[in-house]
């Protein structure tokens, strides 16, 4: 079984002052889970304050990343920039970058293909919005856009299952309905990657919080999870590691 992974998505929160703030107190009150991975999700802007002052042995990441190697993209970040801040992870695709960017699945496989070149892990978001959960459609579209998004990408991946209707709503899916797709995302990728599949994390993000995350990472294919909400504040987040004992 891989290691679980707890990424916590800032979202456009958080200066350099108080990312730096954030990384202190979390270093002071930390406890290492064995067989649990922390990683931060955080504006370009905060890495070099992160990559100064998280403690030891948990990562850092972005939160998205040109599909360009370099060149004439004014205000894109580059894969290589991030990497060179010492980040671990990018999230990709992220249902926010869908929706007011228009990202297409075309673009998040060229962003994660990037990603990969340069050394990053993508974590690649896919997730059905509600009227498609109403139709009882869920799972059909949710591995079709797995599938664009994945379309040439390596097995040095992590995919985080996020129903949109749940991101920020306090609309948790029950543990029950994170596994029905995360089964059915472990059956696409074995389609596509054979025997790595098994050791590809994937994720459960929508509302989670210090008391549900346990119920939800239990679940035979959830293996840890992408929060937003609740990784604002180190106690929350602290919460949410011990309850991954
Ligand atoms: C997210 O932004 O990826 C997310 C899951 O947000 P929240 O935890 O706030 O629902």
């Amino acid at each position: 079984m891989p290691n679980t992974l707890l990424a916590l998505n800032w979202k456009m929160n958080k200066t350099p002052t108080e990312a730096r703030a954030w990384a202190e107190e979390l270093k002071e009150k930390y406890v290492p889970v064995d067989g649990v991975e922390l990683a931060v999700m955080a504006p370009a802007l905060d890495l070099s304050s992160l990559a100064a002052n998280l403690p030891a042995g948990v990562e850092f990441g972005g939160q998205d990343v040109s599909e360009h190697e370099s060149g004439a993209y004014t205000g894109e970040i580059s894969a290589a920039m991030l990497k060179d801040t010492g980040a671990t992870y990018v999230v990709i695709g992220h249902s926010e970058r869908r929706d007011y960017h228009q990202e297409t699945d075309a673009q998040v496989a060229a962003k994660a293909k990037q990603a990969q070149a340069n050394g990053l892990v993508p974590i690649v978001c896919v997730g059905e919005k509600l009227d498609v959960r109403e139709k009882g459609e869920q799972v059909a579209f949710t591995l079709r856009q797995l599938e664009g998004s994945l379309a040439g990408v390596g097995a040095e991946v992590v995919v985080a299952y996020e129903p949109v209707w749940a991101i920020g709503t306090g609309k948790t899916a029950t543990a029950d309905d994170a596994e029905e797709l995360a089964a059915a995302i472990r059956e696409a990728l074995k389609q596509q990657y054979g025997a790595k599949a098994g050791s590809i994390r994937i994720l459960y993000g929508g509302s989670v919080k210090p008391e549900n995350i346990a119920e939800i990472c239990s679940k035979p294919n959830v293996n840890g999870a992408l929060v937003g909400g609740a990784s604002l504040k180190v106690p929350d987040v602290l919460g949410m590691n011990a309850a991954l004992k």
